[in-house]
């Protein structure tokens, strides 16, 4: 008789034991929930390899440094925690996140130097942002007037969890019909969107929000990567949201499912409403490297144990 793998809907790792995503927990008293101290950074895994893990682990670690953080465990164990959990699931398809919460301090203190700074992740089948059939006709998005927290306020290049002012647009996005949101700085110009960043094509010449406004997400480094090399011009400048409603294309770009065209902005159609030319050809640049294994960290699915839990 087989016995049913207890990760088959995804894993997690907490206080250093892998345990079925389900059941996954972090302590109320956690600062990384009360006060949303707390930093991420996400992998997929596609054909069965992790994309640019390196790439995510070098930033993750930038990040928690930045936070003044102290990660119990070091970069080939973080590594090594995540193999092992897509080795355990079996996945060929996933996303990973891994997260640093402050911790907790001794209880009625508010001092977070006394905090215990904790290492999870979780392993999960890899999230699209947009269904096939969607992604085939593109996403409608909602430009919000909520202003994306500013970077005097908290650092921008930090994949943290400020989300209450996408949250509430994305709210008022779908109050409206559409699929999904984008929210502005604090001059009106597009910031980002709900988990990914913000592309406008106009005349040939692709546009993206500066680094001070937004996440520099991974797949918008990507797509800097892909564009050059296919001599598109792209640049990072202020990206009126004006622009953005003339634009020829817009397109977004995520972990969460690579290049998607976004076919209306506040309900006026861009281009023909379906997936424009230069989207198609980023979005086919994608997905074709990573199937040919580009940048990619294979995970050895025979692999008698990557990392073993104390
Ligand atoms: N912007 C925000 C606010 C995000 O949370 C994310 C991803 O979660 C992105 C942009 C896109 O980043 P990446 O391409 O690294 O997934």
């Amino acid at each position: 008789m087989s016995v049913e793998n207890p990760y088959k809907d995804g894993i997690a790792f907490c206080e250093g034991e892998f345990v079925p995503v389900a059941e996954a927990r972090i302590p109320m008293l956690d600062w990384g929930f009360l006060r949303s101290d707390a930093v991420q950074d996400t992998v997929s895994v596609f054909h069965g390899a992790f994309f640019r893990l390196e790439d995510h682990l070098v930033r993750f670690e930038r990040n928690w440094s930045r936070l003044r953080m102290t990660n119990p465990y070091d970069r080939d164990t973080v590594r090594s925690i995540l193999m092992e959990a897509v080795r355990r699931t079996g996945f060929r398809e996933a996303y990973a996140q891994m997260l640093m919460t402050r911790g907790r301090a001794p209880i009625g203190s508010r001092d977070v130097r006394l905090a215990n700074n904790q290492f999870w992740m979780f392993c999960i089948p890899y999230v699209w942002i947009a269904k096939p059939d969607q992604k085939e006709q593109g996403l409608s998005m909602h430009v919000s007037d909520i202003q994306r927290v500013p970077k005097e306020s908290v650092d921008p290049t930090i994949k943290h969890y400020h989300w209450l002012d996408l949250q509430m647009a994305l709210m008022e996005g779908y109050d409206r019909g559409s699929d999904t949101c984008a929210v502005v700085d604090r001059d009106g110009n597009i910031s980002e969107g709900p988990g990914f960043n913000i592309f406008a094509v106009k005349d040939g010449r692709i546009t993206t929000p500066p680094e001070d406004v937004c996440l520099d997400g991974m797949t918008r480094n990507t797509v800097f990567k892909l564009a050059k090399e296919t001599n598109l011009e792209i640049m990072a400048e202020a990206l009126p949201a004006d622009d953005l409603r003339k634009a020829d294309e817009v397109f977004i770009s995520t972990t969460g499912g690579g290049v998607i065209a976004i076919s209306k902005v506040d309900g006026q159609a861009i281009g023909n409403a379906s997936a424009g030319p230069v989207t198609r050809r980023i979005d086919d640049l994608y997905w074709s490297r990573r199937r040919d294994g580009w940048l990619s960290s294979p995970v050895d699915y025979d692999a008698e144990l990557v990392f073993e839990p104390k």
